[in-house]
């Protein structure tokens, strides 16, 4: 399948891979996991680079490119972490995209600028101690108070929570139950009754922040309103594009994770002959591969359809499956090559390990995935819901 790559497109994955070995990206990702820490240099190059909101509005500081370029650039950097390609991923395929297609002018001329120089980034508040895969169960409400409205509630799991500069929360608007009530309201860090819980401490993606969120009574001016009641259906719509950048984090762990278990099934030796000549050996680097490029022409389907607009539900929504559990057996695969020491923390295996299974939970478990297919696939929808 020939998805007709660009020019442009090529130079820029070349030019990904020529930083990633000069300015060693590999030890890079070993010393983010380590401290937890993503160095906030890394931000500013990319924002020189023109890779921060590549696909945002060319009005606003964009570059009105193809999702594809983004999703190019984030599983080229991925491959050597995921916290390597996270900027990039937020400001190109997260929630500042809803701002960039369904904000009004002064919003864009408020947010995009920031984003595309790395001094802003949007961070999506969907997840609620009791409304994760039942999303729609959220109560995280406002209140119209005539001149701005009165938000409050809680969320759990944000990434970027507490570093991020502004906040795109779903949120009830009045009293309409389930999806019809929800909108997406803009918060910034630092508006009063708006706090942060602890910094979560998960077993992978270390360095990328993520906590809770409180609101409690955080008087949020009325132009701050994106997704108005009635409109949830354009929250996850766009929230499908965030959905390919998940993916393609899966397709650079596991192309790391590939190229790492070749290198070393080449160089380590056993029963004294190259470990790669063992024939088992072979049909797993054999198997990693055909499942990576499986994934890849999954996703890449859905992102080519995209365009720079919307992804297909039923492509994104398959690519994002298959990629999630493609990862973690392509991981777990390349750490049994590299024997006793890809249990060791001083070889990248167990760490891409780790990485890996963040994301078939993350934007979506595989289940809640497969209940899109399937209904998709009937034609018709299977309410989840227990009737009360
Ligand atoms: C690394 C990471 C980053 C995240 N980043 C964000 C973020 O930036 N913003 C945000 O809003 N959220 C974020 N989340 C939260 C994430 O979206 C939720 O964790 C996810 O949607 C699942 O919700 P839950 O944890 O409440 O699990 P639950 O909904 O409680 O589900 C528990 C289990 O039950 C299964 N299940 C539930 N309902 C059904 C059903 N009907 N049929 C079959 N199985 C079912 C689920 O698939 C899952 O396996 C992040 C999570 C992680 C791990």
């Amino acid at each position: 399948m020939d998805f007709g790559f660009t020019k442009e497109q090529t130079m820029l994955i070349a030019s990904l891979q020529d930083m990633g070995k000069r300015e060693n990206f590999k030890e890079l990702a070993a010393e983010i996991d380590r401290t937890r820490e993503i160095p906030p240099s890394l931000t500013k190059q990319y924002a020189k680079m023109g890779l921060l909101g590549m696909t945002l509005s060319s009005e606003y500081g964009g570059n009105d490119e193809e999702s594809m370029t983004a999703i190019l650039a984030i599983e080229e950097l991925a491959k050597f972490s995921p916290m390597i390609a996270a900027t990039v991923f937020e400001s190109n395929v997260g929630a500042v995209r809803v701002i960039d297609m369904f904000g009004t002018e002064e919003q864009k001329k408020a947010i995009l600028p920031g984003v595309c120089s790395g001094d802003f980034s949007v961070s999506v508040c969907m997840t609620e101690p009791e409304a994760g895969s039942d999303l729609t169960s959220l109560s995280t409400h406002i209140e119209d108070k005539g001149d701005h409205y009165l938000l409050n509630g809680n969320k759990c799991f944000i990434t970027g929570g507490g570093e991020a500069s502004h906040y795109l929360v779903y949120t009830r608007i009045g009293d309409i139950k389930g999806y019809k009530g929800i909108g997406g309201i803009l918060v910034e860090k630092g508006m009063p009754g708006f706090t942060f819980g602890k910094q979560e401490e998960f077993m992978g993606l270390r360095g990328m922040p993520s906590c809770d969120l409180f609101f409690d009574n955080v008087k949020v001016p009325r132009e701050n309103l994106i997704i108005k009641q009635g409109e949830f259906s354009k929250l996850m719509l766009t929230f499908d594009i965030e959905r390919c950048g998940n993916s393609a984090m899966c397709l650079g762990v596991a192309g790391g994770a590939l190229e790492e278990a070749k290198q070393y099934a080449m160089e380590r030796k056993a029963f004294n002959r190259p470990i790669c000549e063992f024939q088992d050996v072979q049909f797993t680097v054999a198997d990693m591969a055909m499942k990576l490029d499986a994934a890849r022409l999954l996703v890449y389907r859905a992102v080519e359809g995209a365009g720079k607009g919307l992804p297909s539900i039923y492509e994104a929504s398959m690519g994002k499956c298959f990629a999630n559990e493609m990862v973690k057996e392509v991981t777990d695969k390349a750490m049994q090559i590299f024997g006793g020491y890809g249990y060791s923390t001083d070889f990248p295996m167990e760490r891409m390990l780790r990485d890996a299974r963040a994301w078939s939970v993350a934007g979506g478990t595989l289940q809640m995935l497969r209940i899109t297919l399937a209904s998709m696939i009937f034609g018709r929808r299977f309410d989840q819901r227990k009737p009360e």
